[in-house]
């Protein structure tokens, strides 16, 4: 869904400001009840059609998600090429755009002679790695961790090797061989629509933006969040809590669709919240390590599934007053719109911190999982929108670290910092997406190529 919603916004846009029809070509065998469903609510010039499943049995049972969209990509070129031929007869067919690990689809329309875009539902700090992952393979062999200083890629703030995207972590995992080899695939682009917008990567924009040979053009047209109805059925009810509470006095605390804490990291944090004296809003789910009980990333409505059940003794009626638990899932786009929020302790999933910055919501960045810790680095140490608490040596972020930096970004002089910053952001990125605006043109560009219009 990460990549489905940006992916339906640009459609959208393609829509209503150029005219075009757009058909999305989904894998088999692995979209959700909540895609179908999506996919089937989009506007009529917006349709789309099913790849048959493939067969992967001969995947090892641990093969990393990455691996298994990587795979079931290039397995599906055949029939991604059948369906863009049978489109080309049928329509005036001017553009491919594959999504993130879908480089191996370029050879479909390439065969056909379709110019092939690519779309990346994340930034140009991830796609920097990208273009110079496939040389930072050739010549490193430690663990990116285990290198000498941070990162350094052009136009963006150095990173910590550890915090690299996280298939990069294990340079013997199969997914790590996947990402060098779709990096190298990148460079085949036509060109590279990314979901950000300069004023959050000044540096990397600057560079990407200007055409140099043997790089596809970058087009920043972000940024681009859920419009009409949102994602999700539950929690609801939340949204009348907030309507009780003082403006900008909660503090919202959710980990994407599907990020989980360790047992240990949930009770930190629950006693954190508190300590804090700060009203908060929590999405709970089960602990990573809560055993069948959980419920899952695919089911977190699962049977006997209780996240509440995992929180300290006597949190939940000692903090009824301040905070608010809702299980699972949250309207996160209302609830970021909402008056009454504050401030985001969040995982820095890319969408999460566009809807933050959109509705002007000062951030606390607690990364996870795929690219977000270099998130986190670029929001905190870049741009400086966000405050991140120190892990301890034990690995966990301890309860006074939590309070500290909560009770910092809802009333000390840092947060109200992070929250101009975020303030100037929400301007940018808003005013970038107006007629005339710098992400409008932008796409503008790419649309007067795909007409035929292109003078430059
Ligand atoms: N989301 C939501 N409610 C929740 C959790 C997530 O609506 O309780 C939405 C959120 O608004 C965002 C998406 O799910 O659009 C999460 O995407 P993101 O890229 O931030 O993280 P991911 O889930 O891919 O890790």
């Amino acid at each position: 869904m990460g990549h489905l919603i940006p992916l339906a916004e640009l459609a959208k846009r393609l829509v209503a400001q150029h005219g075009f029809t757009l058909t999305f070509i989904t894998l088999g065998g692995s979209a959700s009840k909540a895609q179908s469903a999506f996919l089937a609510a989009l506007p009529p010039s917006i349709s789309s059609l099913t790849l048959p499943p493939v067969p992967l049995d001969d995947l090892p049972p641990d093969a990393r998600i990455e691996t298994i969209m990587s795979v079931t990509a290039i397995r599906s070129v055949p029939a991604v090429h059948d369906i863009l031929r049978d489109l080309q007869s049928s329509t005036n067919l001017v553009a491919f755009i594959a999504d993130l690990f879908g480089a191996d689809t370029f050879d479909a329309a390439k065969q056909l002679g379709i110019p092939h875009y690519m779309f990346i539902p994340s930034n140009l700090m991830m796609l920097t790695l990208m273009f110079h992952l496939p040389t930072l393979d050739a010549t490193t062999t430690c663990e990116y961790r285990d290198l000498a200083g941070p990162l350094e890629l052009p136009g963006c703030v150095p990173v910590p090797g550890r915090d690299l995207l996280h298939p990069l972590q294990d340079r013997s995992n199969e997914c790590y061989r996947w990402m060098v080899h779709h990096a190298r695939r990148y460079r085949e682009a036509e060109g590279i629509l990314v979901n950000t917008f300069d004023a959050i990567e000044p540096g990397a924009a600057k560079i990407l933006r200007k055409k140099e040979s043997g790089r596809p053009a970058v087009y920043p047209i972000g940024p681009l969040i859920q419009t009409g109805s949102p994602a999700g059925l539950y929690g609801w009810e939340c949204l009348r809590w907030l309507d009780e509470q003082p403006r900008k006095s909660v503090l919202f605390v959710s980990f994407g669709s599907g990020g989980t804490l360790p047992k240990a990291q949930l009770g930190e944090l629950a006693l954190g919240l508190e300590m804090s004296g700060q009203r908060f809003l929590w999405v709970v789910r089960s602990p990573s390590d809560g055993g069948e009980s959980s419920g899952s990333y695919f089911d977190p409505h699962g049977k006997g599934y209780d996240p509440f059940g995992f929180l300290p003794e006597g949190f939940v009626s000692r903090t009824k007053n301040m905070g608010l638990l809702v299980p699972s899932w949250a309207p996160q786009i209302q609830v970021l719109a909402h008056g009454a929020t504050g401030g985001f302790l969040m995982h820095c999933g890319w969408n999460s911190t566009l809807e933050s910055v959109v509705n002007g919501v000062p951030m606390i960045a607690w990364p996870l999982y795929a690219e977000q810790r270099q998130n986190a680095v670029m929001l905190v140490e870049g741009v400086k929108a966000a405050l991140r608490p120190k892990e301890g040596e034990d690995g966990l972020i301890g309860r006074e670290e939590i309070a500290r930096v909560v009770k910092e970004l809802m009333e000390g002089e840092e947060g109200k910092r992070v929250g101009n910053r975020v303030k100037e952001l929400q301007e940018a990125g808003t005013r970038g997406l107006e007629k005339d605006g710098l992400a409008y043109m932008t796409l503008a560009e790419v649309a007067n190529i795909w007409k035929g219009l292109n003078v430059m």
